[in-house]
């Protein structure tokens, strides 16, 4: 799963490192994404039969991705699922460096493991849950 060639467009483009500040690791961009660019493939992720903090929701499945598992929350996000098309999109310009982020609130229709978030973001919704 690390080394193919659907995905080695994707190792280029991240890193994955314990972001400052921070207890766990997170993926950071490593190229520009402009915003509506598709930051990551996650049709290349494997089905999950549990859920928990690392899976994915998408339409018609719950997937465990490389690197998707380690995209933390963000109640202001640099990203959001396209659940249809099983793609992780930009919501605006990231530059390299800043942090890939979904909102799980969003995209989970339900929260496995609620945690109290701690994000930052001026809009930040507190606990996580659902
Ligand atoms: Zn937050």
């Amino acid at each position: 799963m690390w080394l193919t060639k659907s995905n080695l467009g994707i190792m280029k483009a991240f890193g994955i490192g314990a972001g400052e500040g921070k207890g766990f690791l997170g993926v950071y961009a490593a190229n520009f994404f402009k915003e509506g660019e598709i930051v990551m493939d996650l049709s290349i992720g494997d089905v999950s039969s549990i859920r928990d903090l690392r899976t994915i929701e998408l339409s018609t499945r719950h997937i465990d991705h490389p690197f998707g598992r380690y995209v933390n929350h963000h109640c202001d996000p640099t990203c959001f699922i396209d659940k249809n098309r099983e793609l992780m999109i930009a919501l605006r310009d990231i530059n390299i460096g800043d942090e890939i982020t979904f909102d799980y609130s969003l995209n989970e229709s339900s929260i496995a493991a609620p945690f109290e978030c701690s994000c930052g973001a001026p809009n930040c919704k507190g606990v996580i849950s659902k």
